[in-house]
């Protein structure tokens, strides 16, 4: 398997209690909390409680429950936070290095509350 989990990064950190976060919403498989850094009037990060390094391992490897767990959970959050109107929202997901991921524990950021430009810049 490509995929290697580093229990000591940041989110497992957060998960075991060791460091605070501000949570948005909690489930049995699931963590949404806001991102220290938010780069738009909304910006929280939803992730799943197992140990999976990123989309592609969450994808491959979480159980069906979680992997539903995860999916409801966002939408609840969205919701809660007035982003599924026609105003809408981004997702965001990096992983690895072309990614620029900066924690190795699978995050998506769910950014809104202003048009958030282009996805990507032109290379
Ligand atoms: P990424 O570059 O996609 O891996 O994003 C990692 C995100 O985690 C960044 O937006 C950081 O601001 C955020 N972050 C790092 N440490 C914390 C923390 N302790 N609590 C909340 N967000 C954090």
């Amino acid at each position: 398997m490509p995929w290697t989990y580093d229990p000591t990064n940041i989110f497992a950190r957060i998960l075991r209690g060791e460091i605070p976060n501000k949570t948005v919403m909690e489930t049995p498989h699931t963590l949404v909390f806001h991102d220290i850094r938010h780069l738009a009037p909304v910006h929280v990060l939803v992730i799943p409680k197992g140990a999976y390094v990123s989309l592609d391992h969450f994808a491959a490897e979480a159980s069906g429950d979680e992997i539903v767990d995860f999916h409801r959970t966002l939408a609840k959050v969205c919701a809660m936070l007035d982003l599924s109107g026609p105003e809408g929202f981004r997702g965001i997901t990096n992983a690895g290095h072309h990614g620029m991921q900066e924690v190795p524990h699978y995050h998506l950021h769910i950014l809104g509350g202003r048009v958030l430009g282009r996805l990507v810049e032109p290379a």
